[in-house]
């Protein structure tokens, strides 16, 4: 039985001008959790919200059945890690960059997490811009998995690679769960379909959809069938 990690009731959120999430009322569940829709539709803003990297303006936003702002914002994001869309490392190694979440780690849990993430472990000393983007993307999602999360939130984690390193950061992260929960926003239907679990559309501000990842492609609604069928990306 799945248990709903995040819970979003009426959220309203945007930037100075503009509002993006109109009233978005969704319960993410735990396990795979993906967030689909065109682009501009506010997939985005709505993960940031989960991390409090953006606020909202009005609703409310559950996490483990308590409000989020009860969590300190360093515990919060611990337990839930973000992987963006572009690998960010600072001018370092790859050592230097993982020990930026934690920098008491030694050096068999580093080799530990350059294991789970696949790279060898004589990258430990490489330097951050002798990294294929792949590779960078991949030291950066051992730094996230360093803090020990529960959740990994992930904004089109693959947008940045080639089909080949796509497919292997895609199995990666499979392959954390049920441990780690995934909430993964993606603007591609067939991304959508291969990670398969539950999913939910966010079109114009709002849960335009949800159900499992496999069913969207048999929703009887207009605009679900065109971005089924790539007609709105
Ligand atoms: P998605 O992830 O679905 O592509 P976003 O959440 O990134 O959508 O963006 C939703 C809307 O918010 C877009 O119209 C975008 O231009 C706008 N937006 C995103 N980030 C900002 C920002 N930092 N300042 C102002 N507007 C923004």
């Amino acid at each position: 039985m799945s248990k709903t990690k995040f819970e979003l009731i009426n959220v309203v959120a945007g930037y100075r001008n503009t509002v993006v999430l109109s009233g978005v009322s969704l319960k993410i569940t735990d396990g795979i959790f993906a967030i689909v829709g065109p682009s501009g539709s506010g997939k985005s803003t709505l993960l940031r919200l989960l991390d409090r990297l953006n606020s909202y303006d009005s609703g409310k936003i559950l996490f483990d059945g308590e409000l989020i702002e009860k969590y300190p914002v360093d515990e919060l994001r611990r337990k839930v890690g973000m992987v963006f869309q572009k690998p960010i490392l600072f001018d370092g190694t790859v050592v230097d960059n993982i020990r930026y979440a934690r920098n008491s780690l030694n050096s068999d849990e580093i080799n530990n997490l350059l294991e789970r993430v696949g790279l060898p472990s004589d990258y430990i000393e490489r330097k951050w811009d002798e990294l294929s983007i792949g590779e960078a993307q991949r030291v950066c999602l051992a730094r996230t998995l360093a803090t020990n999360p529960e959740v990994l939130l992930l904004d089109e984690p693959t947008s940045a690679l080639d089909p080949t390193a796509t497919r292997t950061i895609e199995s990666l992260l499979l392959s954390l769960v049920p441990k780690i929960s995934l909430v993964w926003v993606t603007h591609l239907m067939e991304q959508a379909e291969r990670i398969g679990g539950q999913a939910a559309m966010i079109y114009r501000g709002k849960t335009h959809w949800s159900g499992f990842a496999k069913d969207l492609k048999l929703a009887d609604d207009e605009i679900v069938k065109k971005f089924v069928s790539g007609e709105l990306k």
